[in-house]
């Protein structure tokens, strides 16, 4: 009950501000959020990689209303990209980007997402890596789909995000395999109507599994975005049924979240890449992730309470 209404305060200034400000919220954000800077995320990035785990890294930032601010975006992604060129750890080190941070949403936002997005895109393939565009509310999935397929021209490694509580997926998803995309299939994370998603966790489990069952079988290279015990053994299962190796998709988690398993999966010899998100811009990566399980509201609440 709670995850909504945590999901609408995510999208308010006024709550931003509120929550923003609270000088307790660093310590419960570092959970999610390690790093503010490119400086502090380094150290992360190596650790990691030398936990045998890949990375997937976001600059958090979203929802931007100014074209200046799409452009410090691409420079965020650009100044990273420039370490990890010096890191030397190619495709093990890829790039989430939001479209909406890129300024997708405003005036002539598609085009102008598209000039920013291009040359990140440009500079993860001139150190061997990736660019991976993240889904965000399904108001803004077509824009960022026709993005995705104009980057592929020249980039076919660009991936992108599919959710499964979207009706609509199932039908994104066959399009995807057989174009032979790198996708990233998740449940889906923003607070979505009924005419358009499955509101319920067992329809989206179900659907999650229809929609991967697709990927696997298809020719493109399925990455599963999932914490969840039981889709990560069914992932296994229908890996094995499709005749995939182990190198012919992967695991992705997000950072902070069953660390354990990220090195247990690692371990058995799977490609596990880890979601690291960092920056200054973190109140919407936050809110989403304590909406999606209460026990980080109600530690977030205690924290607040016995200071
Ligand atoms: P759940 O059923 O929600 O969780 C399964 C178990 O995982 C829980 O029981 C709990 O133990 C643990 N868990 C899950 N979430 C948390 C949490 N926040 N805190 C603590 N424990 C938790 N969504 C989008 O809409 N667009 C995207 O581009 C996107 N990219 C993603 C990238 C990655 C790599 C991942 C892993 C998720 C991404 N998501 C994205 C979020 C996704 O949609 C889900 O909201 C999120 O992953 C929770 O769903 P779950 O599959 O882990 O299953």
């Amino acid at each position: 009950m709670l995850g909504p209404v945590i999901l609408a305060a995510s999208r308010s200034d006024r709550m931003r501000r509120l929550i923003s400000a609270a000088p307790v919220t660093k310590q419960v954000v570092d959970r999610f959020i390690p790093g503010e800077t490119v400086d502090e995320i380094v150290p992360i990035i190596r650790d990691l990689s030398d936990r045998g785990l890949e990375l997937t890294m976001d600059v958090v930032g979203e929802d931007i209303t100014r074209p200046e601010q799409a452009a410090a975006a691409r420079d965020a992604y650009l100044a990273l990209i420039d370490r990890l060129k010096e890191l030397e750890l190619g495709t093990r080190a890829e790039m989430s980007v939001k479209l909406s941070m890129f300024g997708q949403a405003l005036e002539g936002g598609h085009e102008l997402a598209l000039a920013n997005v291009r040359p990140v895109v440009e500079a993860a393939a001139a150190i061997g890596t990736t660019v991976t565009l993240d889904a965000e509310d399904h108001t803004t999935l077509d824009s960022m789909l026709a993005i995705h397929e104009e980057l592929r021209k020249d980039f076919p490694q660009t991936g992108c995000v599919i959710q499964a509580y979207l009706f609509r997926t199932e039908a994104d998803a066959r399009r995807l395999a057989e174009s032979g995309s790198r996708v990233r299939l998740v449940k889906g994370a923003y607070k979505e109507p009924a005419e358009v998603a499955y509101q319920q966790k067992h329809e989206i489990d179900k659907a999650y599994v229809r929609i991967l069952k697709i990927l696997m079988e298809g020719a493109g290279y399925p990455m599963i975005g999932s914490h969840d015990p039981r889709l990560i053994s069914i992932a296994q299962e229908l890996a094995r049924t499709a005749g995939r190796k182990l190198d012919e998709y992967e695991f992705q988690m997000l950072y902070g979240i069953r660390s354990d398993e990220h090195l247990r999966l690692a371990a058995e010899g799977h490609r596990m890449r880890v979601y690291t998100a960092y920056g200054t811009d973190w109140y919407g990566y936050f809110m989403r992730r304590l909406a999606e399980k209460p026990a980080n509201l109600r530690f977030f609440a205690r924290s607040m309470l016995t200071r």
